[in-house]
């Protein structure tokens, strides 16, 4: 049996970061790569960025940056924000990839292996502005930032960078996020140089609030043509992925497709409509391996069904099949399992 694919386009993702990048310039686009490039394909999403002229890379956690630097080599810089243990610190300074720093603890850890292996850790470090999830608490900046310009001092660590991370639930909570994070920007800034790489927002704030904006945008969902949920269509952005199983069998006026919750299709989407090779039909039930769509005239075994992509075969995007069971479209695509075959088209 055929199996279900996963088609990356890479023409697509080129075209969207080059949206991105027009809509946010000049702050500089930081291609987010977590959860395997949100189920496209970590090397093949390195590959296409580094061909579009991606200059930053946001690699999550070390695994994933040493991967991305072995795609880069020398090009490009690679940020990895999770906090992590000492030999993954050690695997990150001989790879070249800055590190976001979100505690006391991590820094302390930071500081200690670069002194070790004598390789000085480039940090950016994270200021809690109010979604408490890892960051300095603004209390404790200042005190930290002297820490860092001691150590800086040693010359165990350069502090090339300050982030956060946006609620994105209210602009004002989002405006008073601005405020801390400007402030920690001054404080750094009294003790010495403000470093280079200001971050603060994702995709729906860099492409909707220019306001928020630092000199980096920390981009995932709106490079791979995930629109964020109850949001609008992007002008210049489409789907890089299209999800795509084949039908096994006609019964009167239904098909079955091979394709179900073993490939990752969460069963709750029953009732969303799919492409056809006839347009929009409906999805009957989803199976374990099999699922059921509404026929259409001269349907075949061997047929394709889009369960969602762009839109050409009258299929949903991914957001809208997320809108309809209450999540995100990244979830659609990043819970797809290792049945499905990925494909890179051009
Ligand atoms: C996931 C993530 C991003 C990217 O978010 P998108 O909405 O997909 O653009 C940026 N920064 C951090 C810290 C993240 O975890």
């Amino acid at each position: 049996m055929t199996r279900p694919e996963l088609r990356v386009s890479t023409r697509r993702l080129s075209l969207n970061i080059a949206a991105v990048r027009d809509r946010i310039a000049p702050s500089e686009l930081m291609m987010v790569l977590k959860d395997d490039a949100y189920g496209h394909g970590l090397t093949w999403a390195v590959e296409a960025g580094l061909a579009a002229g991606v200059g930053w890379f946001g690699a999550y956690d070390v695994r994933s940056g040493v991967r991305a630097r072995e795609i880069l080599g020398a090009h490009g810089r690679i940020f990895s924000w999770v906090t992590s243990v000492d030999h993954e610190i050690d695997e990150a300074l001989r790879h070249d990839i800055d590190l976001g720093v979100g505690s006391t603890e991590y820094l302390s850890a930071i500081i200690d292996r670069a002194a070790a292996i004598g390789i000085r850790a480039r940090i950016h470090l994270k200021i809690d502005t109010g979604l408490h999830r890892n960051g300095m608490l603004p209390e404790e900046w200042e005190q930290t930032i002297d820490d860092v310009r001691r150590a800086e001092e040693d010359g165990a660590v350069a502090l090339v960078g300050i982030w956060s991370h946006l609620a994105e639930a209210s602009d004002e909570e989002d405006d008073q996020a601005r405020r801390e994070f400007l402030h920690a920007v001054e404080v750094s800034g009294e003790t010495g140089a403000i470093p280079d790489a200001l971050h603060l927002t994702a995709s729906a704030a860099s492409w909707w609030r220019p306001e928020l904006r630092g000199t980096v945008s920390r981009i995932g969902a709106f490079c791979y043509g995930i629109r964020s949920a109850d949001g609008p269509d992007l002008e210049g952005i489409a789907p890089v992925a299209e999800l795509s199983a084949t039908v096994t069998a006609v019964h009167g006026d239904e098909v079955a497709v091979g394709i179900g919750s073993f490939d990752g299709i969460p069963s709750s989407l029953a009732a969303s409509t799919v492409g056809t090779p006839a347009g929009g039909r409906s999805l009957l039930s989803v199976g374990e391996t099999t699922s059921r769509v509404a026929s259409w005239p001269g349907a075949a075994v061997g047929d394709s069904v889009w369960i969602f992509g762009a839109g050409d075969h009258g299929e949903s995007s991914a957001t809208t099949l997320a809108e309809s069971i209450d999540t995100v479209g990244e979830e659609i695509l990043t819970r797809l399992t290792a049945r499905v075959r990925r494909v890179v088209v051009d």
